[in-house]
């Protein structure tokens, strides 16, 4: 599991001194920088280039009290870590802010010059991480807050396959879905289970959404829409992914489990969840 990192420095009292407050005069000025562009933005629509900001900045005393240099250069990081922010606005105000679009453009353009791999694609790539990383995280974190505010000790899960190959939910959709690492979210599921001493069980998953968890009977056309589960046999009518859970949970628990769940009645639709990623959080968020 990732958790943070700690850099120990050895040194004595007095340098430890002059670091301290040095840390602290950077972290400020950055906290003001921040202030000041984002003040800017809020009033004016505008972006603050650093090279307006640093007359505005300058008198600070943080500023004042600061190195020149390293100064400047905690301002300089403010101005990259906004000048992202305000490009993807940009883009996103001109309606032409589409992933797949620009990579496929820059594609044809690498094609062109015969080159692989750009300064612009690994931009983008690592873009593309970040926000699947934070979603991956958010996700596994609502899973298992979820878990232990109920006293959930156990998380089966499948082995993810089907998803990735049976989905069909239109053009879009299918582009945004088909690159998600399955394995990554598993990874991250199992670290943070392991922290918390939840049981992880992974399980082979095969057959779970064609058969029926009342008669056990298989048959491909039960499953009559993505949603819905219907037993030709039985006359079994379950959401779909409810009836695939059970299966899957037949594997671990066993079959006198699972009758136990059916007989409580306990078995609703599920609810859909979404968690959202807002960019504009970027914009409240000042240093610790
Ligand atoms: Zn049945």
């Amino acid at each position: 599991m990732y958790l943070t990192q700690k850099n120990h420095i050895r040194c004595n009292k007095k340098t430890y001194k002059i670091l301290r407050i040095l840390t602290r005069l950077s972290k400020n000025l950055y906290n003001f920088t921040l202030y000041t562009v984002k003040q800017y933005y809020f009033n004016n629509g505008k972006y603050l280039p650093y090279e307006q900001a640093y007359h505005l900045v300058k008198h600070n005393e943080n500023y004042q009290l600061l190195p020149s240099q390293v100064a400047q250069q905690t301002m300089k990081i403010v101005d990259r870590n906004m000048g992202s922010f305000f490009h993807v606005l940009n883009e996103r105000k001109k309606g032409n802010y589409n992933r797949h679009k620009e990579k496929a453009k820059l594609q044809s353009i690498y094609d062109k010059q015969g080159i692989k791999m750009g300064k612009k694609m690994a931009w983008l790539l690592r873009k593309r991480k970040n926000v699947i990383n934070n979603f991956m995280n958010q996700a596994v974190n609502y899973i298992v807050k979820y878990c232990l505010s109920k006293r959930i000790g156990n998380i089966i899960i499948g082995e993810l396959k089907e998803i990735k190959n049976g989905m069909n939910m239109g053009k879009i959709n299918n582009q945004n879905f088909q690159y998600i690492p399955y394995g990554l979210f598993k990874q991250k599921l199992k670290s943070k289970c392991e922290y918390y001493g939840i049981n992880y069980i992974e399980v082979d998953e095969a057959y779970t959404s064609q058969t029926c968890s009342v008669c056990g009977d298989i048959n491909r056309n039960n499953r009559k829409h993505r949603g819905l589960y219907v037993c030709k046999k039985c006359g079994n009518v379950m959401n779909a992914d409810v009836n695939g859970a059970l299966n899957i949970l037949k594997k671990v628990a066993g079959e006198s489990v699972v009758r136990r769940i059916l007989g409580s009645g306990l078995v609703n639709r599920p609810v859909r969840i979404r968690v959202v990623i807002s960019t504009t959080k970027l914009l409240t968020k000042p240093r610790p």
